[in-house]
Order: structure tokens, then sequence, then C-alpha cells
């Protein structure tokens, strides 16, 4: 294939592509292109990453937040719309109105439809599961659950690229493909952007939050380098949300760089002592719970001399932490906790006389980093996905869906189990959206 560029002189070639081109390959870009081609469309999902690291970040996630009027096989009680409206608007005041509520009300329908998909939620089981009254969970996790999307997505005709990137697109269809091949232009009837956040690009990571960026680890897929993102907002889509927001947690540090996954994210903060790089105590002053805890201490320790702290534990808080796939490592002195962290002895054993946990020595020790869950800059969009510039008016022909777009209603303090369902919900609008424009 010829080297090919999208220029603003050269003309689209007839559609030469599909109805509908899906950039992407996790949850917002299949739903996307599973409803596209329910609706009629001829649709190609061409995906960054190789046939092993499909289905994007989805693969990781457990849990969706879905409103419900009672209790059901998946969910007990109930969480109406409203009070997931709520929650949203409680959560990000700045979310945008037009998004906030199609998001509710469509994630009650999520579980019927995502069934029809082929995807199985865990019943509920006694004790088996935390008590969720917002979240559905995923039998099998994200991996059965995007696994079973990619297999309805081919039955159903979809064309699969997986290892080629959308590197460029254009308001009138155009796309250029990048693979094995080489690069080629293709023209669609319309496309769907669902490539997610730039957390896998460390120059874009760094630039967006500063010194604050070291030791950053990227939780989830190394395809997630936004270089679509940056080619929307270069051709006048409106920016939404802050590149140097961010969900972050504390990760053991020997996570991998890229795609940790759930397993790595660290616990026992709250009933350890943490000590910076420098022996200082890091304390979390809000006293966070649940969720807001993990990412209290992803930013707390984002903001720590090098990225890096450490939490020291005694017998007492090793047994409330559990079994973990990373376990603490184990210091029987004071001293040798000293020279692995490279203390000073004597000032460590005064900090831990003062403020460690009563019971040590043993310490047990877990050296912990910021991961990034999903970056906080995407573009705007309507309710359907159309991607809209500065005057709100739609880029003709381009759709965006996922966290490519969450930042626009998840600017603010997070809730659990909700950026999956900003992925199905808007994927799938998209993707009917993407195929009633092509089709038209
Ligand atoms: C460890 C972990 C656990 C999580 N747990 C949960 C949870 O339990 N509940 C929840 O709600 N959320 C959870 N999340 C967040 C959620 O999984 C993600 O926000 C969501 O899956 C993002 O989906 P997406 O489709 O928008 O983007 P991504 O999953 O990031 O997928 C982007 C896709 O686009 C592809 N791509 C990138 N650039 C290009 C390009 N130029 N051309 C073609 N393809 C490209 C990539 O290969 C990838 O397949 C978790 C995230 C992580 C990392």
């Amino acid at each position: 294939m010829a080297e090919t560029r999208i220029t603003e002189s050269a003309r689209a070639d007839p559609r030469n592509g599909p109805d509908v081109l899906v950039a992407g390959g996790g949850l917002a870009a299949l739903c996307a292109a599973i409803a596209a081609r329910r609706a009629g469309a001829s649709v190609w999902m061409v995906d960054a990453a190789p046939e092993a690291l499909k289905g994007g970040n989805a693969r990781h996630g457990r849990n969706i937040r879905v409103a419900h009027d009672g209790p059901s096989a998946f969910v007990p009680d109930g969480y109406p719309v409203a009070e997931f409206e709520a929650d949203l608007r409680r959560a990000d005041p700045g979310a945008d109105p037009a998004l906030v509520a199609p998001l509710a009300r469509d994630s009650r329908d999520l579980p019927r439809w995502l069934t029809a998909q082929g995807v199985a939620f865990q019943p509920r089981a006694g004790d088996a599961l935390p008590y969720s009254r917002r979240t559905v969970f995923l039998l099998g996790g994200g991996t059965a659950m995007v696994n079973a999307l990619a297999r309805t997505a081919g039955a159903l005709g979809v064309r699969v690229l997986q290892g080629t990137a959308v590197e460029e697109v254009a308001p009138d269809g155009r796309a250029v493909l990048c693979g094995d091949g080489g690069r080629t232009e293709v023209t669609a009837g319309a496309v769907v952007a669902g490539t997610g956040g730039f957390q896998a690009n460390r120059a874009w990571v760094r630039e967006a939050f500063g010194s604050a960026a070291d030791g950053v680890l990227n939780r989830g897929t190394p395809h997630a380098d936004g270089r679509l993102l940056r080619a929307l907002l270069d051709l006048g889509a409106a920016p939404a949300g802050d590149a140097a927001h961010a969900h972050l947690v504390a990760v053991d540090a020997r996570a991998p760089a890229d795609d940790g996954g759930i397993v790595t994210r660290a616990d026992g903060m709250a009933w350890g002592l943490v000590l910076d790089r420098d022996g200082c105590p890091v304390r979390d002053a809000a006293h966070e719970t649940g969720s807001a805890r993990y990412s209290g201490w992803g930013r707390l320790v984002a903001g720590c001399p090098g990225g890096i702290a450490h939490v020291i534990l005694d017998d007492a808080g090793l047994a409330r932490l559990g079994r973990r796939v990373y376990a603490p490592r184990i210091m029987p002195e004071t001293e040798t906790l000293a020279r692995a962290l490279a203390l000073d002895p004597a000032t460590l054993a005064d900090t831990l006389r003062r403020e460690g946990p009563p019971g040590g020595p043993p310490w047990h020790v877990v050296s912990i980093r910021p991961g990034l869950t999903f970056t906080g800059l995407g573009v705007r969009t309507d309710a359907d996905g159309r991607v809209l510039d500065a005057a709100r008016a739609p880029l003709p022909s381009l759709f965006a869906a996922g966290m490519i777009m969450a930042p626009a209603v998840l600017g603010g303090r997070y809730l659990s189990g909700t950026a999956l369902t900003v992925c199905a919900v808007f994927g799938r609008r998209a993707g009917e959206a993407a195929a009633r424009h092509a089709l038209a």
C-alpha cells in the first residue's frame, strides 16, 4: 500500500470502505459495531491491538453501574434512574446535561441488551460478591464479556481487523488505516471513534501531569495512545474535561508498566504507616472510604517525590490484607527495612515508634505507585455520539463513544462501575446513529 495522508484538497473516493468504520476494539467499539450492524449497516471494526489483547480495558473490568426498579437475579434492591442521574450530577456538577439523562435512562436496558449480545452476569450468590445495589457483576469478568461480544460481532458479519490502527479521519468519512500491510485510505459512510483515552502515551501523560507523571503505571491496554483523540481535536472537535485530571489508584510498584489489571491494586494504607521515598509519613487527610479511598491514594502517591511510597504493616495489618497476587515483602527487623528502603535506621525506628503500627517487627512492606485507569480529556459529543465543534455543530460523519468522550460526563468524582456504562450506552447509541447517517 502506498503512503497516504488525508489532505484538504483530496476528494473522497466513492465509498470503498464500509457503511460504518468503527475505530477501536474495547467495549465502546464492540457495542458500536454490533449496534450499527444490527441497524443494517456494513461494519468494519479496526483495532490497533493484536488478537491477544483484543477487548481494551474492559478485559479488566468486573462490574457495571445500571439503574433498575427493583431486585433482580443479578442485583439487589432498587436504583432508580432518577437516583443514578442525581448521583452523576453530584459527582460532576459540570457534567453535560445532554449526556447525563440518556446515560442514566439507557443504563436500565443494558443488562437485557448485553445479555442479548451473549454477555452473562453473575447471579447474586450470598456473600461471594461485595454487596452492590448499583452495579451488576460480569460472570467470568470483563474478558468473558468482550469475548462474547467479539463472537457476536463476528457472527453478525462485522469485519474485524486486529493490529491495524486508524491514524487519521476526516469529516467526509475518510480514514487512514495503518497495519502490517502499510497505510491505506478508505472512505466510509461514517466513522465511530472508540479508541479510549491517552493513558499509554507517556509523552502526553508527562505533558498533562508534569512531574506527577513520574512513576505512573498504566493499568490497562498499551494501545490507548490517544492518537485519534488528538486527530479529532486537531479537526476542531470541542475538548471536554481536563488533561490534568485522571482516575489514579495506588498499585503495587512491581506491576508492569502497562496492562497490570485489577490484581495490581494495592491496599492496606488505612491500617499501616505510609512513608514516602524520604521516610516522611504520607496521610490521607480526607479519610476516604470505598472506591474513593483507592483513587485518593493514587493521587497522594502521584504527589510523592519520585511517585513512590511504601506501606508498612505489622502482622495484624497483614492478616487484614488477606491473600494478594503481589505478596508484601517481609522485613524481620527495622534495620532490614531501613536498608531495603534506603532510609536512615535511627530516624526510621523513631518514626515507627511514634507513628507505626503497634505490632512490628516483623514488618510487611508494599511499595506503591500511581496506577492510571483512564485520562480526563476527551471530545464533546451529543447523546448520539456525534462529535461537536466549539459551536456545538456536528463534524459530519464523525462519531465518538467511550472514554474518548466520557470526560464530558465523568469529569468529577468517579462513581464505580460508570466507565463501562458510558462505553456500552454511548457505544450502542453511536453505532445506531452512525448507521442511520451512513444509510440515509
Ligand atoms: C484495571 C482496570 C479495571 C477496571 N475496572 C472497571 C470496572 O470494574 N467497571 C468499570 O465501569 N470500569 C472499569 N475500568 C474502566 C473501563 O474498563 C474502561 O474505562 C473502559 O473499558 C474503556 O473502554 P473504551 O472502549 O472507551 O476504551 P479502551 O478499553 O481503552 O479501548 C480502546 C481500544 O482502542 C484501540 N485503539 C487505540 N487507538 C487506536 C487507533 N488509533 N486505531 C484503532 N484502534 C485503536 C485499543 O487497541 C483498544 O482496543 C477498569 C479499567 C482498568 C484499567
